[in-house]
């Protein structure tokens, strides 16, 4: 693995961007299940009837229940050492943005200052009546959580039925189509649009460093390096070794 290791060392130090793709994977050290494992929240709640957004507009209340859960799970979370480390990576200059599938603010609170979310976060509530905005934290006692005007209030999720936000969208293709290496960490990038990103930086060679517990589609056809680990094992070695050669590189 060390050989790896320096390898993808090299590569971060020598690009002149760097973007990360990030799922569901990087959040599971911090205790946080992939909702589509057997722990996860959709085994307990059909993502149709609770998860869409036509559902909460129909009976927001009853969303609420997973909601809960949801806010239960991912209010308790902290940052794992894979977030803190891509929170150094990114003062060292050696990452750009991250992009995240994630919904749990756990990338900000590891140090991240660039960060793009597909799928919005949920330490926010927002009214879809009135347009008024909340920090989930503020609300945590009401169930379910209402906005002044007596509506029930939505966390800034995207439900299934809502678009990836434009913005979002437009700035990760912009970043995809310069980038010149990407990390893929914790996902197996089979959802749209993150399972574009890698074939856009491939486009013009960028490198691409692939972590993930366990071999995906990108694996044999697009990875330059593949650690088959936890990231948080591997990116604070990356760290590591990042942090050893800018020392003695003066
Ligand atoms: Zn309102």
């Amino acid at each position: 693995m060390q050989k790896s290791i320096d390898e993808a060392a090299r590569i971060l130090m020598d690009s002149r961007m760097t973007i990360a793709l990030t799922g569901a994977g990087i959040s599971v050290e911090s205790g946080i299940p992939d909702f589509r494992s057997a722990e996860g929240l959709w085994a307990t709640y059909d993502p149709a009837e609770y998860a869409t957004i036509q559902a909460f507009r129909n009976d927001p209340e009853k969303v609420w229940r997973m909601l809960r859960e949801m806010d239960e799970v991912v209010g308790r979370a902290k940052p794992n050492e894979a977030h803190t480390g891509m929170g150094e990576l990114e003062q060292m200059g050696c990452l750009h943005c991250v992009i995240t599938q994630n919904v749990d603010n756990l990338h900000q609170a590891g140090g991240s200052r660039e960060v793009i979310e597909y799928h919005g976060n949920s330490s926010t509530l927002s009214c879809l009546w009135c347009g008024k905005q909340y920090r989930t934290e503020a609300k945590r006692g009401e169930i379910p959580p209402l906005c002044e005007c007596q509506k029930v209030l939505k966390p800034d999720v995207i439900f299934f039925g809502e678009a990836i936000p434009e913005y979002a969208m437009r700035r990760s293709f912009e970043l995809a189509s310069s980038a010149e290496a990407l990390l893929v960490v914790g996902t197996s990038a089979v959802v749209s649009p993150a399972n574009t990103l890698p074939s856009v930086v491939k486009r013009n060679r960028a490198k691409i460093i692939e972590i993930n517990k366990e071999r995906t589609h990108l694996t044999d056809t697009v990875t330059d390096i593949f650690f088959e680990a936890s990231a948080g094992k591997v990116i604070p070695q990356l760290v590591a070794a990042i942090r050893e050669r800018k020392g003695s590189d003066g």
